[in-house]
């Protein structure tokens, strides 16, 4: 009825969930949030992410646009260690101009913190559980959870990322819809023990790359681990042991700083590895059921914008959900066209940026640098028609334009 408090579940409290709740609670929606990692975790776990154009603008519009600043990673250099000990440094703010004027790149977990804290007053949170089925009926969806009891929602939405229950739950396994595009990505937590400040080092190899940067305002730092593969290693995205066996034996003779990277993650608690995969689907809704950022329309960890497209797309969400005047399944639709053209452009970036981010070669790891170096020092201009000729990652986000909400 229109007018009414309707009850929203949404699975995951990382960037998508959060920032759905906030606009769905602005909307006058009831809204629960379950979340299968301690809040400890949610607050901490995983690496720089990047908000780019239009999710500047939803973090402005929620207001955690200063405190995004604030917690900003502040790395303002990279250095590229090249034959000789020596190091090519490019100013961060020279390589990201290519894709947008308006940037800022922050931890995965301090931007989810941030959310959370936005959230938590009015927003239902419950940690370490997770749904168990879903069952749709004519009038609302009966959800069973590990933990909490049954209940049921008006909605039920996944932002519970690449590996989501809700997708498969509702909309089929995996496999179905995950695209792996050639990589794996890993990072571990570790001491920042060269002293790094506002720098990020990187070191090449053919087919594989390592990085190490620290985390501002404390004595962490991150190690970060990023490598080809023609096809898929049969491991489990859980096991965790099979992932740093892995990574053993691919980096296991590397010089530079990889083996104390690669100590430093057997000991690691926080530890991330996900393939580099995108998931690729024809519709986000089905019935009273959505999904949003990752979960439906994932570009590939670390390659394809896709914490600002989880950012722009749990906005759109919850304006069309609002717009639509308490006929949910007329306001999915919505949400559904309204992504679209950015999801679709967004599947673009990631593959381009795989090739040119790792090497194949002896000859193209020497290059690399150099010529990043020469488009870096190209006008933001030239650089972003340079882009938009290969991947468009300036033309997929800048691809929606949203509107602003009405003040309360
Ligand atoms: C711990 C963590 C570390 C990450 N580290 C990296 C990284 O190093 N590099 C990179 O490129 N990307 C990383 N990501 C992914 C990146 O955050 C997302 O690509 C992007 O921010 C889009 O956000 P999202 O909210 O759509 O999905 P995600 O950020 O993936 O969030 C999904 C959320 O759903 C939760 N969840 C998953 N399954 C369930 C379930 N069954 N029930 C309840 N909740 C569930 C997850 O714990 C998570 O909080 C990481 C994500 C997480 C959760």
């Amino acid at each position: 009825m229109p007018g009414s408090a309707r009850h929203v579940l949404i699975s995951g409290a990382s960037v998508a969930g959060p920032t759905a709740a906030y606009w769905l609670d602005r909307h006058g929606f009831d809204v629960t949030v379950v979340e299968r990692m301690p809040l400890a975790r949610v607050r901490t776990s995983g690496h720089a992410v990047d908000l780019f154009g239009p999710a500047m603008d939803v973090a402005e519009w929620t207001g955690v646009l200063p405190a995004v600043i604030d917690a900003r990673t502040r790395t303002e250099v990279v250095s590229f260690q090249r034959r000789g000990g020596r190091e090519l440094a490019i100013p961060m703010s020279h390589l990201v101009a290519g894709i947008s004027g308006r940037h800022v790149e922050i931890m995965r977990g301090e931007l989810a913190s941030i959310l959370y804290e936005a959230t938590r007053e009015r927003v239902h949170y419950v940690f370490e559980d997770s749904i168990r089925s879903i069952h749709e009926e004519p009038d609302g969806v009966d959800v069973r959870f590990e933990h909490s009891a049954a209940d049921r929602f008006d909605l039920v939405i996944g932002a519970d990322g690449l590996h989501s229950i809700v997708r498969r739950l509702v909309f089929g396994p995996e496999e179905k819809f995950r695209r792996f595009l050639g990589g794996y990505l890993a990072f571990v937590a570790m001491p920042n023990h060269l002293g790094l400040q506002g720098r990020m080092v990187v070191w090449n190899a053919p087919g594989r790359v390592a990085a190490i940067y620290p985390v501002h305002g404390t004595t962490s730092a991150r190690g970060g681990f990023l490598f080809r593969r023609d096809d898929e290693l049969q491991l489990d995205h859980r096991d965790v042991d099979g992932q740093k066996r892995a990574l053993h034996q691919i980096y296991g003779r590397d010089g530079w700083e990889v083996p104390r990277m690669l100590a430093e993650m057997d000991a690691a608690e926080d530890f991330y590895f996900d393939s580099i995969s995108q998931v690729v689907m024809d519709r986000w809704t089905t019935g009273r059921v959505a999904l949003v950022g990752d979960a439906g329309y994932s570009p590939g960890p670390a390659v394809g914008g896709g914490t600002s497209v989880a950012v722009v797309g749990a906005y759109v969400l919850a304006q069309e959900l609002a717009r639509a005047h308490g006929d949910d399944e007329a306001g999915l639709r919505a949400y559904e066209d309204g992504v679209r053209e950015l999801a679709v452009k967004a599947r673009a970036i990631g593959p381009a940026i795989m090739s040119t981010l790792i090497p194949r070669t002896t000859i193209a790891v020497r290059v690399l640098p150099e010529l990043i170096r020469l488009v870096a020092r190209m006008p933001p201009t030239v650089q972003r028609r340079l882009f938009q000729l290969q991947a468009t990652p300036a033309r997929a986000l800048d691809s929606i334009s949203l509107t602003r909400p009405n003040p309360v």
